[in-house]
């Protein structure tokens, strides 16, 4: 039995209790957050979000990558958000290799050199400010009025704005 076969009895434990639900499909704050895939992230719970509120887009840092872009785009010209709530995080793991180092370990590893930019940082804050301006630049993505960035403290659970 893996952890996944557990989690399928955890869902049907879930579904039982619960009546039908009929939210939209369109998040009902308009908002859009990414973030990093860290297991210490409840977005949830960090926000006070509720279900059906919020697009939620995760990746290795929270990186604004050509995907997220791709994402966001689809949010706000076909799913009606408008504001852009980025959240980087302390201790994270993209601070813990380099670029070339894990370019080098996965040609070692496989013989071959990924197509895709690793995007490991070492200055979290930095980081933020280059997200910001890549969301800020991408006109795929037309409401960008409101683009915020974040680090969200791991122990102390709080948020800290970074402006650019
Ligand atoms: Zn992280």
């Amino acid at each position: 039995m893996t952890y996944i076969d557990e989690l399928i009895e955890n869902n049907r434990a879930y579904a039982d209790g619960l009546e039908p639900s009929h939210l939209d499909v369109r998040p009902s704050r308009q908002l859009a957050i990414v973030t990093c895939m860290d297991a210490r992230i409840d977005v949830f719970a960090v926000l006070g979000l509720g279900n059906g509120e919020a697009h939620i887009m995760r990746n290795a840092g929270g990186v604004i990558t050509d995907d997220m872009i791709r994402s966001l785009a689809i949010s706000q010209r076909k799913l009606g958000t408008r504001e852009i709530m980025l959240i980087h995080h302390t201790q994270c793991g993209m601070q813990t290799l380099t670029d070339d180092g894990f370019r080098a370990e996965l040609q070692e590893a496989t013989g071959v050199a990924p197509s895709f930019a690793i995007e490991s940082f070492s200055d979290v804050e930095a980081d933020v400010r280059q997200s910001i301006l890549r969301v800020r630049r991408s006109e795929f993505i037309p409401e960008r009025d409101v683009v915020r960035g974040f680090v969200y403290d791991v122990e102390t659970h709080r948020l800290h704005e970074v402006t650019v």
